[in-house]
């Protein structure tokens, strides 16, 4: 069997269900040691259950506090998957305040928090790494009661572009995948309704939503040694102007 990844140490967020969960899985039977983080307890029950070696981490992502208290413990990392994050669908006339912070916190700031701890403990045992962020078709895309989700991974995709461009002098390499719609809980909570579905259906030139296996192995292709010099930004002008 594919053991690629034998050797290496992968975190992957959001690994309770969905994308999250397939990922964990894929990595773990291409070799990788897998540390699964996931907000309910039971979901990360039954994937220990499911597939021995993988370890887990319960944890709300939402909480700055409590997520440093888990993963300054958590070891070395090789390979990191920011894939939590939540949809809250509003009217943008009726976007609450609650909504917009959840999103934010969950969506963009713990891929902040969640990095910078990762990448800090790579470059300090001098290894290379690879990050990827899920973020969405819905980052370039305006789509009805997205005004929130849109926003977080507009700004999830320009975050990727800096980390490719500061971490890659410690041979860290930053991408993201942006899926169109899959029918995990989110997808199938956000596109069930049949008019809504075909609408989107008929914009994808391919004619179909995604499986969860076509994300997992776009994640593992930028995970992998085979994407060695795949890396979100081309930084030469701004690298140029470096702050020294
Ligand atoms: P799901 O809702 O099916 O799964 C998301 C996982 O993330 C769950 O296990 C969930 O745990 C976990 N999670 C959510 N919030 C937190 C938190 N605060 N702390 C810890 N874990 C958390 O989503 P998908 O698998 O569909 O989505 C995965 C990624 O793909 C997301 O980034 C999403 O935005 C993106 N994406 C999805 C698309 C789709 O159509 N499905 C399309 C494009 C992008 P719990 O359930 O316990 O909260």
């Amino acid at each position: 069997s594919d053991r690629s990844f034998s050797g290496r140490r992968a975190l992957v967020t959001g690994a309770g269900k969905g994308i999250g969960r397939a990922v964990a899985v894929a990595l773990s039977q291409a070799g990788a040691q897998v540390v699964a983080l996931s907000r309910t307890r039971a979901d990360l029950e039954s994937l220990e259950r499911e597939h021995a070696g993988i370890e887990t981490l319960c944890v709300d992502l939402g909480d700055w506090d409590a997520t440093y208290a888990v993963l300054s413990k958590v070891g070395a990392i090789d390979l990191l998957v920011n894939n939590a994050a939540v949809a809250v669908l509003q009217p943008f006339l009726e976007v609450t305040k609650e909504a917009f912070d959840r999103s934010f916190d969950v969506n963009l700031r713990a891929v902040f928090h969640v990095s910078q701890i990762v990448a800090r403990q790579m470059i300090a045992r001098g290894v290379p790494g690879a990050i990827v962020n899920i973020s969405s078709q819905a980052s370039q895309r305006a789509l009805w009661d997205h005004a929130v989700y849109c926003s977080t991974k507009s700004a999830l995709d320009m975050l990727t572009k800096v980390m490719a461009l500061e971490l890659g002098p410690h041979k860290i390499r930053v991408n993201t995948v942006n899926p169109t719609v899959v029918m995990t809980d989110m997808g199938r909570i956000n596109w069930t309704e049949p008019q809504k579905a075909s609408t989107m259906i008929s914009r994808i030139p391919l004619g179909k939503f995604a499986e969860v296996d076509d994300v997992v192995n776009s994640i593992l292709f930028l995970l992998s040694d085979r994407s060695a010099m795949t890396t979100e930004t081309l930084p030469a002008p701004s690298k140029s102007i470096k702050p020294r």
